[in-house]
């Protein structure tokens, strides 16, 4: 009898269910609007060309791929520093932000939730409702009690009084999960003086914030995007930054991202940095070398620089010109209560369509999005546009 007879399988992942769903079906005018990569126009993930030079480069001097410390390579952690917290930040020159390079992300969350798990007082984290699954699954894995605080309010905004009460009730040390922009899934983010009412309550309650930032530059420019977490940063708060490279440098497979912990001050800082290598030895050793690289290469050099900042800002305007898009197409076709769409922001949406009209959605007219009513909108492209409008007026009815 074989020791694994007893595995059961995990149930199946409901965006990867759909992608499964999707390329069976044969229809010509199918579109996958569940899926969570930037598309260009022509409906593909792209290669972009500061990340193709960058490429060049590092394969005519290609070296020998030595381990890098733990934390990851110091100039590339720099270089991310510079992205989220910018060229003039007081507590990156004070010594106070530890940065270390992660799997993605998602390497970054969970690097935050070990480092913070060994001082956590209680093991509770919040997360927003809704959030990205894996949100909570990377919290229960580091042995997190997750529960969580009210954010999408259900018809067009965030529930901000849902919010603060959740917050100025959770017990002090707890972590909360917050996206910085661009929330996934719901694309409603808070404005300022939300955030500074988030921040006062985080600060009363003595609260940890873990602030995941997956999309920045997508919303409204690479600088813009990181005010919240520069503004934390500068008003002397010590939280957590997640951040990723895999959307703004279509480097989705090369697992490309940084933790950040804005510390007290340089000592602090120091202790923290043993924590964050110890996390990544114990847990893969070291990071990969290529994606870090890449990135790097075009950091480093002013104009790849420039190259990449103006293909983020392509990227960016093309997501919001198929927002108006969407809006005005659905305006024309007699659908004149979606216009919120133009609110939101990032690659995702919550069109308000409900499960079974998602259902027809599939099943009549072949566009894929998931029960919760999420759409991708940087799936959406000159082509299948008119199609998905049409598609959504005839499931509205
Ligand atoms: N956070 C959020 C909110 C996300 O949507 C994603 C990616 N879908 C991630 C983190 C993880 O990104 P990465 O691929 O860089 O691990």
């Amino acid at each position: 009898m074989s020791l694994f007879a007893a595995v059961e399988a995990t149930p199946n992942d409901p965006i990867f269910g759909l992608t499964d769903k999707f390329n069976r079906d044969t229809d010509p005018h199918k579109v996958n609007l569940g899926v969570g990569m930037y598309q260009d126009d022509d409906g593909r993930v792209p290669l972009l060309e500061s990340v193709r030079i960058a490429e060049e480069r590092l394969a005519r001097a290609a070296k020998p791929a030595t381990y890098p410390p733990m934390d990851g390579l110091p100039d590339y952690n720099a270089d991310a520093q510079r992205v989220v917290f910018g060229a003039d930040s007081e507590a990156v020159a004070s010594g106070r932000v530890v940065t270390g390079q992660s799997l993605g992300g998602t390497g970054g969350l969970t690097l935050a939730a070990d480092v913070y798990g060994s001082v956590s007082p209680n093991h509770k984290a919040l997360v927003s409702t809704p959030t990205w699954a894996n949100h909570i699954a990377i919290m229960r894995h580091a042995g997190y009690d997750v529960g969580k605080y009210a954010y999408y309010d259900g018809r067009t905004g965030v529930d901000i009084d849902g919010l603060l009460s959740d917050l100025s009730g959770a017990e002090p040390g707890t972590m909360v999960i917050m996206h910085e922009c661009c929330h996934n899934p719901t694309g409603y983010d808070l404005t300022r003086s939300q955030w500074d009412a988030v921040t006062e309550a985080v600060r009363q309650r003595g609260l940890m914030l873990l602030i995941d930032m997956a999309y920045q530059g997508f919303s409204q420019g690479l600088d813009e995007d990181a005010e919240t977490i520069r503004r934390l940063a500068a008003a002397g708060l010590t939280f957590m930054v997640s951040s990723s490279f895999s959307k703004n440098f279509s480097l989705y497979g090369e697992r490309v991202g940084a933790v950040h912990f804005v510390c007290a001050d340089a000592d602090e800082a120091a202790r923290v940095r043993t924590r964050v290598k110890t996390a990544a030895r114990e847990d893969y050793s070291t990071p990969p070398l290529h994606g870090a690289q890449v990135v790097r290469t075009v950091l480093q050099d002013e104009q790849l620089r420039d190259t990449w900042t103006d293909e983020v800002s392509t990227m960016r305007e093309r997501i919001k010109k198929m927002r108006t898009g969407l809006v005005d197409g659905l305006r024309a076709a007699g659908v004149t209560d979606m216009d919120f769409i133009n609110d939101q922001a990032g690659m995702f949406s919550y069109s308000g369509l409900d499960k079974a009209q998602m259902e027809e959605l599939r099943a009549v007219h072949h566009v894929y999005g998931t029960d919760a009513g999420r759409i991708c909108v940087a799936a959406l492209n000159s082509r299948n546009i008119d199609h998905v409008v049409a598609a959504i007026a005839a499931v509205r009815g």
